[in-house]
């Protein structure tokens, strides 16, 4: 079996686009025939220009996109088959996704603490009677401090950054093999996202495989290797590997 984390084939996706139902409909090939194969324990990131495609092919491995073509292989099973709302949240509960703006995701009506409960208690990783001391320590895991006072605070109670560890943190819960972040410093100030990014290569150091996706160049260089988009193709691919530090990236 291959070591690949992941390994993506000939991945396409295209967009319909408007047009009358008469004439043959044309499409948008945001993604047109994407392969590479990410090694357990790496980051990676994947660069391009805004609409190169880099959120579709991300979108497509957490499988929030049915992809037009093309193969996605997660441990060997070729996932882009997975259906069924219990088997896709499975599959994404070992390949997280972090968005670039976490407010969109959290409830503003809710603390802190129902949003890293919630996943605790769905997958059964946590009891009612330890969920909250369960919430406290995976909030201090990212840096959320002092995560009692944190957990009853509402997202507009916290700053940009804290939102975005929040929002790593719910990531972690299951502790996936694969962490997608998308622009996750996208709506930050430098000095905070190179907070968020301190955060995410310490998952590196911990044996996640993350793809980070970016169109900052100060940001990607946070990855050893670099996926450059253009027009839903790869560009280049370029690995700056060190074979002989490679034994550190592996749990
Ligand atoms: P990037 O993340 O690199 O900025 P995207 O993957 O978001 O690029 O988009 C690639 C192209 O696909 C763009 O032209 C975009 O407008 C188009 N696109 C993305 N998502 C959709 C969608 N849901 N429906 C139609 N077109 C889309
Ligand atoms: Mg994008």
């Amino acid at each position: 079996m291959s070591s690949a984390a992941i390994e993506v084939q000939g991945l396409a996706k295209h967009f319909p686009l408007g047009g009358s139902p008469l004439v043959r409909r044309r499409v948008l090939r945001a993604v047109d025939d994407v392969s590479f194969e990410l090694r357990p324990g790496k980051v990676t990131a994947l660069v391009g220009e805004s609409g190169s495609g880099k959120s579709t092919v991300a979108r497509l491995i957490s499988r929030l996109y049915e992809p037009t073509e093309g193969r996605i292989l997660f441990r060997g099973e070729d996932v882009s088959k997975v259906r069924g709302r219990r088997a896709l949240v499975r599959y994404r509960s070992q390949v997280q996704m972090i968005f670039q703006d976490p407010f969109a995701s959290l409830n503003p009506d809710k603390r802190v603490q129902h949003h890293d409960a919630r996943p605790l208690l769905i997958h059964g990783i946590a009891s009612r009677r330890d969920v909250g001391a369960r919430v406290e320590e995976l909030l201090a895991s990212v840096g959320l401090v002092p995560p009692d006072e944190i957990a009853q605070k509402y997202p507009h109670q916290l700053s940009g950054g804290q939102r975005q560890r929040v929002a790593i943190a719910r990531a972690l819960v299951n502790d996936p093999s694969i962490i997608l972040a998308d622009e996750p410093t996208g709506n930050l100030d430098s000095k905070t996202g190179e907070e968020i990014m301190q955060l995410l290569e310490n998952l590196y150091q911990r044996g996640n495989t993350i793809i980070l996706v970016t169109h900052e160049p100060d940001i990607a260089r946070h990855a050893r290797r670099a996926i450059h988009l253009r027009d839903g193709l790869i560009e280049s691919d370029d690995s700056a590997e060190v074979t002989n530090e490679e034994s550190i990236a592996y749990r």
